[in-house]
């Protein structure tokens, strides 16, 4: 019997697709530039089918790619182009299983979307405070495994801080029960911070238990045009010794990104940004007075000549008109062509410096190409995005961005992941001893090889 027959045994018609058509969309990666190849798609709709799923695959020799949303920026979620894989949706896995306000905790289970889970959070009055442009399909399972970043980092921390508990089934099939919801627990080694941006190459998660805060009464989103990175540092800076303790999002257009959403999607913003920057912030707080406050910081930045213009929004809607400019940029990016993308962090004081020294990196090419530079400032992780011309080697352009990162003590991956795209650059710049450490790890939580190969280590 084929593991595809296998497998429809033991998870019913459901729980298997086999033909090329049905699987077309789980073996192209997001951003469309890796196909990779499956002996077929498994969708288990429990954990206990899902460690089914990991006994089978292990008797037949083929490994596993788990795979949320597939939203993932690095082509960690979808099969290498060659080989026999066997692909692990956790798409029929979408249960809330409980949502507790005052213990301020969400359990839901992997293919769960981050959407769904926001709005259960908020319809209890808490907040989940992970977002991203991606949410309305990326899944709770995908997010833990990429330990994803976003917006709201400056304020609450990555997802990894988010993770009360977790779910995971190991390489045997062996189910760890580790749902715990408590806040406090120093009894062992915390394991579950393995599993949390393994990108899949430990275990499959099956369902976590997620943090909560309580949601803030008051938001107050606001966009200003500054002449550079720098202006912009000292907005964040002017922003923390006000009202520190109230900054949620502190977020950063390039004059390229303005340009790309105006010809790409006919989006404009709605201050002058001269050929400028623009910066999107948000504070949020469930005391009164939050308006004033930030009144009061914009009206300082402008005399300060720290902006040049600033609009705040007075309502719902022009917010969501102002998020929409910052939610779009990578759809206005793929519209614009083939780019190189650098998900970088350096420390957040660094951030204009390394801006420019890697515009000058890239001013010494043959052909200076243009860069789609934005992110989240508040935590120095810049999306250093090269849009790319028929002249340009990738290769060439990666290092180059790479080198001058490194040389800032920075990270080569602040939050989408090595996946496949940055596996070689990676074990290029890595400390050799942390990359040891990392493979010690895989080669005792899957000593087989089992979960996501070519993923992280690239072999
Ligand atoms: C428009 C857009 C904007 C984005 N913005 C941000 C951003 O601001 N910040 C940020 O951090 N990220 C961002 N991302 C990328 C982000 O990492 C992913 O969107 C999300 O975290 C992945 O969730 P997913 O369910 O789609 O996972 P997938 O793409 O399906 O998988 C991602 C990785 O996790 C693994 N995986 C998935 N599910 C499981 C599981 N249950 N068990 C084990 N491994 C699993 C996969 O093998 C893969 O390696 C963005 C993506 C897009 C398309």
């Amino acid at each position: 019997m084929s593991l595809a027959e296998r497998l429809e045994k033991a998870l019913g018609p459901q729980g298997v697709i086999a033909d090329a058509a049905g699987m077309a969309r789980y073996l192209t990666d997001w951003k469309r530039s890796v196909t990779g190849e499956a002996l077929c798609v498994a969708r288990p709709a429990s954990t206990g089918e899902v460690a089914k799923v990991v006994r089978l695959a292990a008797e037949a020799g083929v490994p596993i790619v788990p795979q949320g949303g597939n939203t993932g920026l690095s082509a960690g979620a979808v099969p290498l182009p060659a080989g026999r894989q066997l692909l692990l949706s956790l798409e029929r896995m979408r249960a809330i299983r409980a949502c507790d306000p005052v213990g301020l905790a969400l359990e839901a289970e992997a293919g769960c979307v981050l959407q769904t889970a926001q709005e259960r959070a908020k319809a209890e009055g808490c907040l989940l405070p992970i977002s991203f442009a991606a949410e309305g399909s990326a899944t709770v399972g995908g997010v833990v495994s990429t330990n994803a970043g976003g917006v709201n980092v400056l304020r609450y921390g990555m997802t990894r801080a988010q993770v009360l508990g977790l779910e995971v089934v190991l390489a045997d099939g062996q189910i760890v029960r580790g749902l715990r919801r408590l806040r406090k627990n120093n009894a062992g080694y915390d394991w579950k911070q393995l599993f949390i941006g393994a990108e899949g190459t430990l275990g499959v998660v099956t369902a976590a238990v997620l943090r909560l805060v309580p949601l803030p009464r008051h938001q107050v989103t606001s966009l200003l045009a500054v002449e550079s990175p720098a202006a912009a540092l000292e907005l964040l800076a002017l922003a923390q010794r006000e009202i520190g303790d109230q900054i949620s999002m502190f977020e950063l257009m390039s004059p390229t990104s303005v340009e790309l959403l105006a010809t790409e999607l006919g989006r404009a913003a709605p201050i002058e940004a001269g050929g400028g920057w623009l910066v999107l912030t948000e504070f949020a707080s469930s005391l009164p007075g939050l308006a004033e406050a930030a009144e009061a910081v914009l009206a300082a930045a402008l005399e300060q000549g720290i902006a040049h213009d600033a609009v705040l929004a007075q309502s719902e809607a022009q917010r969501a008109a102002l998020w929409s400019l910052r939610e779009h940029l990578p759809e206005a990016e793929l519209r614009a062509g083939p780019s190189a993308k650098h998900d970088v962090s350096v420390p957040v004081s660094a951030a204009p410096a390394f801006l420019a020294a890697a515009d000058r990196a890239l001013a010494g090419e043959p052909s200076p190409p243009r860069v789609n530079a934005f992110g989240h400032l508040g935590d120095g992780n810049i999306h250093y995005n090269v849009l790319l011309g028929q002249a340009h080697d990738v290769g060439r352009i990666n290092r180059l961005v790479h080198d001058v990162v490194t040389a800032m003590g920075g990270s080569i991956s602040a939050e989408h992941g090595l996946g496949q795209y940055r596996v070689a650059e990676w074990a290029r710049v890595a400390p050799p001893e942390e990359v040891a450490l990392a493979r010690s790890v895989k080669r005792q939580v899957d000593p087989q090889g089992r979960f996501n190969p070519g993923k992280i280590f690239g072999d």
